[in-house]
């Protein structure tokens, strides 16, 4: 509608008023929220938690701070805030502070009003182009935020050094009527801390050898890890104390949540003739070891373990089948929890170890927390279900020689031998007429499942044989007779240490 306004004159007559950037967010998030419209799509698990947050201190028209380890929607939470920003807002056309026509700040823009009047053309900046992000890095210098003289500029116009012509904006003025973003705030120098102090308490910057001050419009926003933030001597007081909100980000706290994000991020559909299925038990042990890794004492707390574990696990996962389908000229590809374990170049790197698990290796420390999870997600599937038949296959010294090339005929011509396998694989979720990579998928699964109760053992060359060293359990019909001789009123066994 507006942007049919081309001139200062039009602008005028139009009565359009700008307003300050932090009035305009809490304008457009007051219009949201009165019209009952999702605030953060795309954000999972914040609901009750960061986003209450995050929308008080924008309805308190603060500069904020998000504080949270790695790969916890910070950077994804502030782009999210140019959905806030009016579609567009008129500028000088060519200014590089994007000035405001109705008001101006720069000499340049100032003079061009005063020569042209209403006949002054204006342009309209879509809100894309309103949001400036910058890393912060101890190498940061005021002239890269603020600005400095620019000689070549100066000798190319003929101008004398100290005219305001001859400026090279920094990154802050040229985020003037924009957010400003500035991820690891604490890695800024002490200097450049200052320097952004003194625009939170002044509102205007002065760039140095120039009389001039500009009252620049930014909403400001910054991310950082909790500890460093805390540490003292990080962060200067003085800037601290003029950040309004302080809004703690976290992981995700269910595995229900985490299985949604990493649905909506890792790339799984993909585009070729073969289609992807994902059972829900790879989705849940691949959310799994991230949970686990952030549990575990050989993995450092402190630097986190990003959601980006889990989303390019399965990314990883899926080319692992991907590549085996092709490879057997199946029709549809269906991870395998062994495909996980092939998944490791995705793992190792993504958390840093405590001497603990520096002992023991990257790689070792993610096996461990693979089959974990898979134990975990396994036990929690098949709680109740009796597993003894498959598992006395293997006491009585049978032996699977399975490696995750196998293909699905294969693996299920390999394991028909297997009394109770196949049903146990059915408990896993097979719906009925499921395709061969499917069943392989399931029974892969309960396979991998006793692998990691400890009930069998794998290894390289024999595949999967009985536990080594296991204690005797009972067979079927001791167990029977002592549940008989126990037997409690109500007819529900009794199980006694
Ligand atoms: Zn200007």
């Amino acid at each position: 509608m507006v942007s049919s306004l081309h001139t200062l004159g039009d602008l005028r007559r139009s009565g359009y008023r700008s307003k300050p950037v932090k009035q305009e967010v809490r304008d457009n998030l007051v219009r949201k929220l009165q019209a009952g419209e999702p605030l953060f799509p795309g954000i999972i698990g914040y609901d009750e938690t960061v986003v209450p947050q995050l929308v008080n201190a924008i309805l308190s028209r603060h500069n904020f701070i998000l504080l949270g380890l790695r790969g916890q929607a910070k950077s994804r939470i502030l782009r999210a805030l140019v959905d806030l920003l009016d579609e567009q807002i008129p500028v000088v056309p060519g200014c590089e502070i994007h000035d405001d026509p109705l008001a101006p700040l720069c000499a340049a823009c100032r003079a061009r009003i005063a020569a042209e009047g209403d006949n002054l053309p204006i342009t309209w900046l879509p809100r894309e182009a309103r949001f400036v992000e910058k890393l912060a890095t101890p190498d940061v210098t005021i002239a890269d935020m603020v600005g400095d003289i620019d000689p070549i500029k100066a000798a190319q116009a003929g101008l004398n050094l100290s005219d305001e012509l001859t400026m090279h904006y920094g990154l802050l003025p040229r985020a003037n009527r924009a957010i400003f973003a500035i991820n690891e705030l604490p890695d800024l120098a002490g200097k450049i801390q200052v320097g952004l102090f003194n625009i939170l308490q002044e509102g205007d910057v002065q760039i140095k050898g120039y009389p001039i001050r500009l009252k620049l419009d930014v909403l400001m926003v910054f991310t950082a890890n909790p500890e460093d933030y805390t540490a003292r001597g990080k962060i200067i007081t003085p800037l601290k104390d003029r950040i309004g909100s302080e809004i703690r980000t976290h992981y995700p706290v269910t595995r229900h949540n985490a299985v949604a994000i990493t649905r909506q991020e890792a790339w799984t559909d993909r585009v070729g003739e073969l289609a992807v299925e994902i059972p829900d038990y790879i989705r849940e042990v691949v959310e799994e070891v991230a949970f686990q890794a952030r549990a575990d004492r050989k993995i450092d707390k402190r630097s986190g373990v990003s959601q980006r574990l889990p989303i390019t696990t399965l990314e990883l996962v899926v080319s692992n089948a991907e590549r085996r389908a092709l490879g057997a000229r199946e029709k549809v590809v269906v991870p395998r929890v062994t495909d996980i374990y092939a998944a490791l170049p995705s793992i190792t790197g993504k958390f840093e170890l405590e001497y603990e698990g520096e002992l023991r290796g990257a790689e070792q420390v993610a096996r461990d927390l693979i089959r974990s999870a898979v134990g975990s997600v396994f036990t929690g599937i098949f709680d109740g279900v009796d597993t003894r038949t498959v598992v006395e296959w293997f006491d009585l010294g049978g032996s699977l020689p399975l490696g995750d090339n196998t293909s699905a005929d294969e693996l299920i011509t390999g394991t028909r031998g297997v009394q109770g396998l196949r049903d146990l694989a059915a408990h896993a979720g097979l719906k009925p007429g499921a395709t061969a990579p499917a069943v392989a998928s399931a029974i892969d699964f309960v396979l991998e499942g006793l692998y990691a109760q400890k009930k069998i053992s794998r290894n390289d060359e024999r595949g999967y044989t009985a536990a080594e060293s296991a204690p005797r359990r009972p067979t079927r019909r001791e167990e029977q007779a002592l549940n008989e001789e126990i037997r409690i009123p109500s007819g529900k066994k009794k199980y006694y240490n």
